[in-house]
This record gives C-alpha cells, structure tokens and sequence, in this order.
C-alpha cells in the first residue's frame, strides 16, 4: 500500500496507526531521511540542503534508498510506503522494483485536507518540534510541489483504480477508522475515491 497525502495532512501519523492495526511495516522516505540528517550520514548531509529548502530530494537518491529498503525481509507480508512516490518518475521507478519482486500495489490512500488547514497545523507543529522545514515560507514551497508534481502521482493511479480517497479533516481515531474503512471495503470506497 501506499499514503499519499500533501505535507500536514497527517500521512505519517495514520501510516504509523495503520501499520499497527494491519501488522505491516509503514516505510516512511521523511523519516528515513531525517534518521540520516541526524545521523550525519553522507546520504543524510546531500538530503539536508534540499529537505531544509523544501525541495524534492532528486530521485536518483530517492529511489536508490527506497529500493534497498524493499530488499529487507520485513516487507515479505507486506508494506505501507508513506511519502513515496512523489514524482511520476518515481512512480515509474516503484513499478520495476515491485515488477523485479514479483509484488504488486493493492491499495493506494490520498489523504486530503485543505491548504488553509494544513498551513494552519504545519504551522502548530513547528512550534512543537522545531522541525527545520516547518517555516511558513518552505511550507507554502512544499504545498506548491505537492500540487504540481504529486497531484500527477495520484491521478496515475486514479486511472489504475486503485486509488481510495480519504478526507484528512477531523480526530487522529475518525481518520484512520475511514481509512481503514477504505481499504476493507473496495466497492464503498471506489464512490469515495472518484474525482
Ligand atoms: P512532508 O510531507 O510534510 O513534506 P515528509 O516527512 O514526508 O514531510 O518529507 C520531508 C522531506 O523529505 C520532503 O520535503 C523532501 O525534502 C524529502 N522527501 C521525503 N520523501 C521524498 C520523496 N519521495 N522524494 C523526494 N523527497 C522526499
């Protein structure tokens, strides 16, 4: 499976939740990313002044890394990518390397919230945790790359089917219930997950 959802919308949170209930691994690229920034690894000090700017990280470090995380035993029964992919080149790419595994994607999640909000809860957030990209500026950059270049991800797998959309707005536990909802009950979400 994957979550797929504009910055703020709470992807990682339910990734996490869903991971859980469900019993499978949630890969999250912004936390793999952030491991590395703290790590001070070499990857992690390349993927510091694009995160920082709230750019892309480019794919070809991207892929490399998701690619090696797919390899590890612990997604055999299954995974939850959470913020990957986010460009149709990485959606191209994700393509081979399930293809090479002989693994297919089931479901696909689009957590929706409006920009207003998001800017509203991100904004919440950098108060929090001082997380580096949460500044007004770099948020409004991420929401602007989210509606150019992820919007295009998530119609491709509209035009798959596979996709279930899901409204961000409301509790921590309503989402992940509709979220569960949706990936239990294909025929009820299909209606939900039209455009
Ligand atoms: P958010 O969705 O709130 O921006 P994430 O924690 O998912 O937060 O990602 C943080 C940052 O990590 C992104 O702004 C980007 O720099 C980098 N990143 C994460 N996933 C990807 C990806 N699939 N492709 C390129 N960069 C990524």
């Amino acid at each position: 499976m994957l979550m797929i959802g504009p910055p703020g919308s709470g992807k990682g949170t339910q990734a996490e939740r869903l991971s859980e209930r469900l019993g499978v691994v949630a890969i999250s690229t912004g936390d793999i990313f952030r491991a590395h920034v703290k790590g001070g690894t070499p990857l992690g000090i390349e993927a510091k002044r694009y995160m920082d700017a709230g750019d892309f990280v480019p794919d070809t470090i991207t892929n490399e890394m998701v690619r090696s995380r797919l390899c590890q035993d612990d997604v055999e029964d299954g995974f939850l990518l959470d913020g990957y992919p986010r460009t149709t080149a990485q959606v191209d790419y994700l393509d081979q390397v399930l293809a090479r595994g002989g693994q297919q994607l089931d479901v696909v999640l689009q957590l929706t919230a409006d920009d207003d909000e998001l800017v509203h809860r991100l904004l919440g957030r950098a108060k929090e945790t001082g997380r580096s990209d949460d500044n007004e500026a770099v948020i409004r950059h991420r929401l602007d790359l989210y509606h150019e270049q992820t919007e295009a991800v998530v119609a491709k797998y509209a035009e798959r089917g596979i996709l279930r959309k899901v409204d961000g707005h409301g509790g921590i536990e309503d989402v992940t219930d509709k979220l569960m909802g949706a990936i239990e009950s294909p025929s009820r979400v299909s209606i939900a997950g039209g455009r």
